[in-house]
């Protein structure tokens, strides 16, 4: 009987042991498991500026990968297959717009029943037409005759007559990041999107957010201030067509030889000269070129006009050089700041 009764009391305990170690074991793993989730967020971003958004709202909760290598020009980019493998095993997988990564709609498409959460950072922007803004550039840029004679010479050329067909049928500027404003909207949805990945930390990431839109939103007020007080308005811009929105937001004229979006077409001569008529006519000296491409334009019309060049940073991939002193986003876009108050001359 005794026996028995130890027996019993051995099994009782053993059960006992047995299911605590078992509850134990069990919510170790539990435990395991979310702080890998957590430590595991694999972030894949198109372009720079996102790239550094995420990683300033993110901080050290996630992996955060960059597609472009370092000096890629980036319109001309195509993911390798590497690249897919990344996007597909990622988190959080954001892009610009289908007019800046015309390849993303495929990839997005074939995800299958990952459990990527896929960003477009333009939707519920609404985007600008490259037609809108040359009409409004040869309504300000050239008076009286000379604006005639240039538009009808335009027209009889038959060069520029196919570029212009093919802009009707082309894209759309997606250029939103160099709007300080916009760039604010891209921090909001980038916000959202972890926290539909990771809630638990949702308020980490809404204060790192709002922190950082303050900051651009000092990055905008500096420009607002500072275009109240140039003596010129108008960008004059040896690159491809990249500050179409960053003119819109602070009310300055852009003009830029190129056709489209891209880098990817050279300029024609008539559009360089028309570039060149252009400082004669503000009486500008600066010329500004683009990052990361060799600046021929730029090169040609300071040489022809004695301007100044000044690089003027698209932001949309960053030099090894910059990469390795930790160039930011906000970095890139003082040192605009600077070049534009020298180049418009800035009057203190
Ligand atoms: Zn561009």
């Amino acid at each position: 009987m005794k026996k028995i009764k130890s027996f019993i009391s051995f099994l009782l305990l053993l059960v006992l042991i047995l299911s605590s170690g078992c509850n134990q074991a069990n919510k170790v793993e539990i435990e395991d498991e979310s702080n890998k989730d957590e430590e595991n967020i694999k972030i894949v971003t198109t372009l720079f500026p996102q790239y550094d958004f995420a990683r300033e709202i993110a901080k050290d909760k996630a992996e955060v990968i960059l597609l472009l290598p370092p000096g890629v020009e980036a319109h001309s980019f195509e993911p390798t297959p590497q690249d897919i493998t990344n996007i597909k095993k990622s988190d959080i997988f954001i892009y610009t717009g289908e007019y800046m990564e015309p390849w993303a709609e495929k990839i997005i498409k074939n995800i299958g029943d990952t459990n990527t959460i896929s960003v477009d950072l333009s939707s519920g922007i609404e985007l600008m037409d490259e037609g809108d803004d040359h009409d409004h550039d040869h309504d300000h840029d050239h008076e009286g005759d000379d604006h005639d004679h240039d538009h009808e010479e335009h027209h009889e050329d038959e060069e520029h007559h196919e570029d212009e067909e093919h802009h009707h049928h082309g894209g759309k500027d997606p250029h939103i990041w160099l709007d300080p404003v916009y760039a604010q909207k891209m921090v909001d949805d980038i916000v959202e999107s972890l926290v539909k990945v990771d809630s638990t930390n949702e308020e980490f990431y809404r204060e790192n957010g709002e922190e950082y839109k303050k900051k651009l939103q000092e990055l905008h007020e500096s420009f607002t201030e500072t275009f109240k007080k140039t003596k010129h308005r108008k960008i004059i811009y040896g690159g491809h067509f990249a500050f179409g929105y960053f003119a819109k937001r602070y009310g300055l004229e852009y003009i830029s030889p190129y056709n489209g979006f891209t880098p990817n077409a050279e300029p024609t001569p008539q559009r360089i000269t028309e570039l060149i008529e252009n400082m004669k006519f503000t009486g500008s000296k600066a010329i500004y070129y683009e990052e990361l491409i060799d600046p021929k334009v730029a090169t040609i019309i300071s040489e022809q006009t004695g301007a100044e060049m000044l690089l003027l940073h698209g932001a949309h991939n960053i030099s090894k050089e910059e990469l390795e002193k930790g160039v930011s986003y906000i970095d890139l876009m003082e040192e605009n700041l600077e070049r534009l108050k020298q180049g418009l001359e800035y009057i203190e």
